[in-house]
């Protein structure tokens, strides 16, 4: 494609925070910049709860900046308007209308004539591969099929920007990679209505498959740690050299920067961690699953990661998790893309289950806080009870309310596992009632 200088986004200093309910405020996105220009597909690619989909909302006017601006061919973005289509991850399609209708409602809004609006929307139903489906509800299509209805409806307007939130994370594997082919075979031919893309994804080889430059985001608050240019021409070989080297840098890159913390300028591996901070949700079997994988040949102890998540067909969203909850449990250091078990997650990876309880739950009262707290609190008191809102309350001190959710469903995960403390999901009270 002609790439022009044309600018046809421009975020600047962009900060935005929700409020809480105790008055103060979460900051989800932190100092963002980035420049859309004509001809490139931009990805923002990043774990699940940095901030994406937020500032996706922010660039189509669905939602304000707390500071910073954002501007769309040099005008402030306040509201929605047609030169920004959205495509979603859930297909959000009416279900009670049919092909034809999902996709010219977009341009039923801007009252144009039918007939226009009729040409257009069969226009992009031939586009993306919808021929024959007009007639069809969302219910008689296939996931594939639905999405591709996703994409004309959010095409059919002409946007100069499309934004696409996580488009293919919900089709199954060969669906998705069907998708991404026939998109970048249009938008390489010149075909699609588009001058430009923001694609969000947490799938780094989809990042370097699609796009032109790959901005990586990290958490706690968003925000952008690096830029990444891939000059790889199209069509790209998942199997080629420069691409699996690319892929490399770029897990080196987020697992460097997400699971080490600098103190005193010295890069600490075992981040320390307070009762403030969010739990990943992993399950104890998939923790004792990726000591045994990287205990195991060929690994023998240290692994690289993208080799693990290809050979164990295990996304970011689902590898770094389990990574890092091994890290706080020190069973395993991660660095430069690469984990490498701790002479604990040895040990765990050759004990017997009886044993591997036992390490498991001294290293999560010695290193986790969360766990730590729950099962102080529960020493202390004569009844060995406590109500699990008690430790909600506490959290959102911290975090809101889903985070604080989430982290207590990871530690009473982890405490079952490892008969520190029960849990009664009936009374929501945490007990002592099992354990030893
Ligand atoms: P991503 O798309 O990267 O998964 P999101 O942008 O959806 O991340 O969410 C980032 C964080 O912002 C999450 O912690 C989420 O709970 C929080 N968040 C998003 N929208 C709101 C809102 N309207 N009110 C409060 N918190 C929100
Ligand atoms: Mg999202």
């Amino acid at each position: 494609m002609n790439t022009s200088n044309v600018d046809l986004l421009h975020v600047n200093a962009v900060r935005k925070a929700f409020p809480k309910p105790d008055g103060g405020e979460l900051l989800v996105l932190d100092n963002v910049n980035l420049q859309l220009n004509e001809g490139q597909i931009v990805g923002l690619l990043g774990r699940s709860g940095s901030g994406k989909s937020t500032l996706l909302r922010l660039i189509a006017g669905l939602s304000q900046p707390t500071s910073g601006e954002l501007h769309y061919l040099g005008k402030p973005i306040t509201c929605p308007g047609p030169g920004i289509a959205m495509v979603f991850q859930s297909f959000a399609l009416f279900p009670w209308l049919t092909v034809f209708e999902n996709v010219a409602l977009g341009l039923e809004a801007q009252g144009m004539p039918k007939a226009d609006i009729r040409k257009r929307s069969l226009a992009a139903i031939d586009l993306i591969g919808l021929d024959g489906f007009e007639s069809a509800y969302p219910r008689e299509l296939s996931g594939g099929m639905r999405q591709r209805v996703g994409f004309a409806r959010a095409l059919v307007v002409h946007p100069d920007i499309l934004l696409m939130d996580e488009p293919f994370s919900a089709l199954d594997v060969l669906t998705a990679e069907t998708l991404r082919t026939d998109f970048l075979d249009l938008w390489s031919e010149g075909q699609m209505p588009i001058k430009g893309v923001i694609l969000v994804t947490h799938n780094i080889e989809e990042a370097v498959l699609m796009c032109d430059r790959i901005l990586v985001f990290g958490s706690n608050p968003g925000r952008i740690l690096s830029e990444i240019g891939v000059t790889l021409t199209q069509p790209r070989n998942r199997l080629d050299p420069n691409f699996r080297e690319l892929v490399e840098r770029i897990y080196v890159e987020m697992t460097a920067k997400r699971m080490d913390t600098t103190v005193n300028n010295r890069t600490e591996h075992f981040p320390g961690v307070g009762i403030g901070s969010v739990l990943p949700r992993v399950s104890s079997n998939s923790l004792s699953g990726m000591i045994e994988a990287v205990a195991a040949a060929p690994f023998n102890g240290a692994a690289d990661l993208p080799k693990m998540g290809s050979d164990l067909q295990m996304e970011i969203d689902e590898l770094f998790p389990v990574a890092e909850t091994l890290q706080m449990m020190r069973f395993a250091e991660v660095e430069g893309g690469d984990i490498k078990l701790t002479e604990a997650g040895m040990a765990f990876a050759t004990a017997a289950p009886n044993e591997r309880k036992q390490i498991f739950s001294r290293h999560l009262l010695n290193y986790v806080p969360l766990a730590m707290h729950v099962r102080r609190v529960l020493d202390e008191r004569a009844s060995h009870k406590a109500r699990k809102s008690r430790f909600i309350d506490e959290l959102e001190d911290f975090m809101n309310e889903d985070a604080a959710e989430q982290s207590l469903r990871a530690i009473i995960s982890l405490g079952r596992y490892a008969e520190v403390f029960a849990y009664d999901d009936e009374t929501a009270t945490f007990s002592l009632d099992n354990p030893s």
